[in-house]
């Protein structure tokens, strides 16, 4: 079959009028030059450029860029064409290509399209609230935070006096930072203190009253302010909510967005951090420590005391279950009762921190690499401090909540 149609060689622009001979696996082109020389171009059926027929105009390209072009007069030679070869693949579009694509072409494609997706919660979506946190200019970060913490004093007893005691410790301490830190002593039971964004502590007397060396003040101190360093807090509430606000639109309850709003700003006291955010706060704080010329081996001591007061809490609570700790071994399924019982009664800060035995580990592998020539300052006024908190008035202590945050 023979068809009248226009050439361009991809050499030059130029349009020539050609004859189209079509064979059985080859087009076979036959034109003339300017000098009237007879030529000829042959192309490979199976080598047409694929393209959407239906949108473009009567034309086929062929090769490498800049590519040869046949252009038609009509749409019915195109046609033509298109069904002396049916099974060519130049004129299969990209949607005749999906439709025989098969249903496990599709499966997979939807598979793979669920695994971007839960990728991009998992990873993309915490990666891009951690540089958003990251990204929030230091004023606004000590506004929220200071928001955070009215919000939070409201509800507690301020022991101002012990307030300004440890706010002259931590002067004293001169630990390295890009923020104004206040800290505050909150008349309570509760063995805890957390940090909060922009620059603030909270330390409970409870906390303070397990406190023997201002060694150890200065390790919570230090952990904390790293906290505030690394922005942690607000680092973890921006993942909360952008994990939240693109689970509400995903499921389209976005009644619930002011509530979570609501309990971040009155759970601050009892944000769990990651572990690696408190190894990183217990790392970071350490270095605060010697760079300040203060010994971290209160830091340790400190960890020391949760580890102990923790396992007597563990086996007080054995007590309570009326059994022993060795019981354990005898039937499990009192061993599952026993532990069911104790994860509801344990603290949260067990639950979410590394546990003191490996804090205690890497901080020692710390202690253990430090330079044997540095020295630590004679703590004089840490110590006149230090010991003016622990004259001030005592509250018992209420063990059930133990640690720091
Ligand atoms: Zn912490």
């Amino acid at each position: 079959m023979t068809i009248e149609a226009y050439f361009i060689d991809g050499q030059t622009s130029k349009r020539r009028a050609c004859l189209v001979t079509l064979q059985a696996n080859a087009i076979s082109i036959v034109y003339y030059d300017d000098s009237l020389q007879k030529l000829s171009s042959t192309w490979r059926v199976d080598a047409i450029l694929r393209q959407d027929l239906r949108t473009t105009s009567n034309y086929i390209k062929y090769g490498d860029f800049p590519h040869q072009v046949l252009e038609f007069n009509s749409e019915q030679d195109l046609s033509r064409i298109i069904e002396y070869y049916p099974e060519a693949l130049f004129h299969q579009s990209a949607y005749n290509k999906f439709s025989t694509f098969g249903w496990k072409g599709m499966v997979s494609a939807l598979v793979g399209v669920i695994m971007v997706a839960v990728f991009f919660f998992f990873y993309g979506v915490p990666f891009i609230a951690d540089s958003f946190a990251r990204s929030i200019p230091k004023e606004y970060e000590t506004y929220i935070g200071n928001n955070f913490r009215q919000t939070y004093l409201q509800y507690q007893t301020i022991d101002t006096l012990r307030s300004e005691q440890i706010q002259q410790f931590y002067n004293q301490m001169n630990l390295e930072s890009d923020y104004d830190i206040s800290v505050v002593v909150v008349d309570s039971k509760i063995i805890n203190a957390f940090a909060l964004p922009g620059g603030y502590i909270v330390v409970f007397s409870g906390l303070l009253e397990m406190l023997e060396e201002e060694d150890e003040l200065a390790g919570l101190l230090a952990h904390e302010a790293s906290h505030i360093n690394e922005r942690h807090s607000l680092r973890l509430i921006s993942k909360d909510l952008a994990m939240y606000v693109l689970f509400a639109s995903l499921t389209g309850d976005v009644g619930g967005f002011s509530s979570i709003l609501i309990e971040n700003s009155n759970l601050v006291s009892s944000l769990s951090y990651s572990r690696n955010f408190e190894k990183e706060a217990d790392l970071e704080g350490f270095d605060l420590l010697v760079n300040s010329e203060i010994n971290p081996k209160g830091m340790i001591s400190l960890f020391a005391k949760f580890q102990s007061i923790n396992s007597k809490m563990e086996q007080e609570l054995a007590k309570k279950m009326g059994m022993d700790s060795t019981d354990l071994d005898e039937s499990s399924d009192t061993a599952k009762a026993w532990f069911v019982r104790f994860i509801e009664n344990v603290p949260e800060i067990l639950s979410t921190h590394p546990i003191p035995e490996n804090r205690i580990r890497y901080l020692e592998e710390e202690m253990s690499q430090l330079d044997p020539t540095l020295t630590f300052r004679e703590n004089d006024s840490l110590k006149l401090y230090f010991d003016k908190l622990l004259k001030t008035s005592k509250v018992s202590v209420d063990s059930s909540h133990l640690g720091f945050d």
